[in-house]
């Protein structure tokens, strides 16, 4: 269709944005970036919108002629950022950090301009081999034995749905996805009910169905499923004619951080001949640090481990890094070859699309290379184990004012905590009136049935000031 000049007037693509002012914007966003992470302490931390508020700020159709830059960029302050809960604030205490450290972010940048699909070798050599061997430099990094290969996923619900459907078609001598489920031997996978619910979607999405997730109690400081218990479970399910697929244990559950002993765990497994699935996505990150690895002792003898190095590490979302002992089972699992993937002559090669649900993917790996090339492990290892020392030193600090009591001790950097005396409507309370005011933010968890308070430390810029600050605030809006 030609767009044809009318009454003098210049032709749409001359109006709309050109290359030619691309620098000139570049520069404009990466002052404000600037900019914006030096202001970051003066703003709330969660966003104080009401429902609503940035949807009635937006029109509700697109335009249809062009808008200019300036206006775009105006509205971007005026509609969106009132509406940001600030991640990279240093006071973020809630959930698990999801940290942009700047070399991770130009990384990111470089490939948002590149925009290259990554599905296949050939589609960008260089996304493959980095991939590759970024996912070396982490293995080692976090003390891993050689026989491990690893991929980068898009996130760790994507990385244990892949071990899911790994454990079926294993389970299932490879026909699942062939003959489908119905008629096929009623599968078990086994877990603690410290998982990540991300473990359930899993099992959802790969039709084992919920009733066929066995939740194995937990018991110890650490709150680890009971070996002996998950043995029980398995033989019980064998004698009753179900077919166990696989155990899904955890390093750092999001909850209160529990962690698994692998030992046992995985002993369990090898006896059963069951695939076994790890989730270290929050943790994973510190086992840079040689003497946080005995939380997770016998991880050797794993299938599958993921973690995330968009959370602690410091690597912008979304990059999860994803290993495996045998990496054809999982191809096996997920490869399919139609005639317009395949890449004649390159045979042999990795093709990451055929390690992950999706086919399209993005080139994550190059965060990987600024990042820990720009730090080094060793000033990456010095924020984690900062972040472990005060979050260890905040909790004595909370056992100290009688105010509050401990719920679990700190795991790595995060604990929770309760208000003495109070219910469960008053701690929920609390933690609203602490995320209204906005100068911290922290979240809940049910721990034993009953609310607890979490509270981890992980964010990239958080200092031991910060800390003393959230103290200093806890205490103020307990009263
Ligand atoms: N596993 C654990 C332990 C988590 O804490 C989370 C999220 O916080 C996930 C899995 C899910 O991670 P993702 O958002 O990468 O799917």
């Amino acid at each position: 269709i030609l767009i044809v000049k009318q009454g003098g007037q210049k032709p749409l693509w001359e109006i709309s944005m050109q290359w030619d002012e691309f620098s000139e914007w570049g520069a404009k966003v990466s002052q404000w970036a600037a900019d914006y992470h030096s202001t970051l302490r003066d703003r709330p931390v969660r966003a104080q919108t009401k429902p609503g508020d940035v949807a009635a700020l937006i029109s509700p159709s697109a335009p249809e002629g062009p808008h200019p830059m300036t206006e775009i960029m105006k509205d971007f302050e005026r509609v969106v950022m009132p509406g940001i809960t600030h991640w990279q604030h240093p006071r973020f205490f809630a959930y698990f950090p999801a940290n942009a450290a700047p070399p991770s972010m130009l990384a990111e940048m470089l490939v948002s301009t590149i925009a290259a699909q990554c599905m296949l070798w050939q589609t960008s050599p260089a996304a493959t081999e980095m991939e590759t061997v970024m996912l070396d430099w982490l293995r080692q990094a976090i003390g891993l034995p050689k026989h491990f290969s690893g991929v980068i996923q898009d996130s760790a619900s994507s990385a244990t749905l892949a071990a899911v459907l790994t454990m079926r078609e294993r389970a299932l001598n490879w026909s699942g996805n062939q003959a489908g489920l119905s008629g096929a031997a009623r599968l078990r996978i086994y877990c603690s009910a410290e998982v990540h619910t991300s473990v359930d979607r899993a099992i959802w999405v790969a039709g084992i169905g919920q009733d066929n997730l066995v939740r194995i109690p937990i018991s110890g400081k650490l709150r680890s499923m009971d070996p002996q218990a998950l043995k029980v479970a398995i033989q019980s399910d064998i004698a009753a004619g179900y077919r166990p697929a696989g155990i899904i244990a955890c390093t750092g559950g999001t909850g209160t951080g529990a962690c698994d002993d692998l030992v046992e765990v995985l002993k369990v497994s090898r006896e059963f001949n069951l695939y076994s699935h790890i989730d270290a996505a929050w943790a994973g990150a510190g086992m840079i640090c040689p003497e946080f690895r005995e939380l997770w002792t016998g991880v050797d003898a794993a299938d599958s481990i993921v973690f995330n190095p968009h959370k602690w590490l410091g690597a912008q979302f979304d990059c999860s890094a994803h290993f495996l002992a045998d990496p054809a089972s999982l191809v096996k699992t997920l490869a399919i070859q139609p005639e317009y993937l395949k890449t004649h002559g390159h045979d042999g090669l990795i093709n990451y699309s055929e390690w992950s649900v999706p086919l399209g993917r993005r080139f994550r790996a190059l965060k990987l290379w600024f990042l820990l090339r720009s730090y080094g492990l060793e000033a990456l290892r010095l924020r984690l184990r900062n972040h472990v020392i005060w979050a260890v030193d905040l909790a004595d600090r909370l056992k100290g004012n009688s105010q509050f009591e401990i719920v679990t001790e700190p795991i790595l950097s995060l604990f929770t905590f309760r208000l003495v005396g109070a219910d469960d409507t008053a701690q929920i309370d609390f933690v609203n009136r602490i995320n209204d005011d906005g100068r911290i933010y922290i979240t809940q968890t049910k721990v034993d049935g009953r609310i607890a308070i979490r509270f981890q430390i992980g964010q990239f810029d958080v200092t031991e000031a910060d800390i003393l600050f959230a103290y200093d605030v806890m205490c103020e809006m307990a009263v």
